[in-house]
């Protein structure tokens, strides 16, 4: 089960990465809808903090916590946008493998996955405050943690904390004080998108016509 690993790699090469023994893997899952600089800053910075090869950013194919309560992008705008994101960037990569499973985005069928085709990995998932303190209402959250290892990244606002479930690791990032929810507004009344995203990731919000008022939803 290559496909984990191919195609979507920073490096651009589309070849499957280098097979090394116990791999230190990160999974950061999100909408994504779209991805800013702060899922990039803790990817890279918790990449480089806890040495890991690879950092997924999963993009979450049915985001069943989130539906019903705003409209989401299609999923392949969002994987798009995240591979646009990731262009570029080493050790990060954008990675379907929720979106291709089809179903809820569940994180812990994203690790059984990863860990069957790579048992002897360690992997690390890789939250943000506000998503490490929902914790518990993820789907089967004992069997993730006993099988992975969590990683709380500080974000601005959100005291980073983890229901005592398991141990977990506070990587501390740089604070980027936006959020998607604070983008789709900005294009929705037409202030600057600069800085908070890259410039590729503009580029497909503009091509596609993402977060205009009245537009996809
Ligand atoms: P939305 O506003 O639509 O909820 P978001 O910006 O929170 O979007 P998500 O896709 O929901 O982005 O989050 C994916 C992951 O990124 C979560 O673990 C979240 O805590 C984390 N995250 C989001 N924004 C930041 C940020 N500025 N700095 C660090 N982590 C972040
Ligand atoms: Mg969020």
């Amino acid at each position: 089960r290559r496909v984990l690993f191919r195609s979507k790699s920073s490096s651009g090469s589309g070849a499957p990465q280098q097979a090394r023994q116990h791999r230190r893997i990160g999974i950061f899952g999100g909408t994504f809808d779209p991805p800013h600089v702060g899922h990039l800053a803790a990817a890279v910075n918790v990449r480089h903090a806890l040495d890991l090869d690879v950092v997924l950013l999963v993009v979450a194919g049915q985001p069943w916590q989130k539906e019903g309560m705003r409209c989401i992008s299609p999923a392949a705008d969002r994987l798009a946008m995240v591979e646009a994101a990731v262009a570029g960037l080493e050790g990060l990569i954008a990675s379907s493998i929720e979106i291709d499973r089809g179903g809820p985005s569940y994180t812990i069928d994203t690790v059984r996955a990863i860990l069957e085709s790579e048992p002897d990995a360690e992997v690390f998932v890789i939250v943000g405050a506000d998503a490490a303190a929902g914790i518990t209402t993820w789907e089967r959250y004992r069997e993730l943690v006993a099988c992975s290892r969590m990683v709380v990244v500080g974000r601005p606002g959100a005291r980073p904390t983890l229901p005592p479930v398991t141990d977990w690791v506070l990587v501390d990032v740089p604070a980027m004080d936006t959020s998607s929810t604070e983008v789709r507004a900005r294009v929705a009344d037409g202030r600057p998108l600069d800085v908070l995203l890259t410039p590729a990731v503009i580029d497909v919000v503009r091509q596609r016509g993402l977060y205009v008022a009245g537009a996809n939803c």
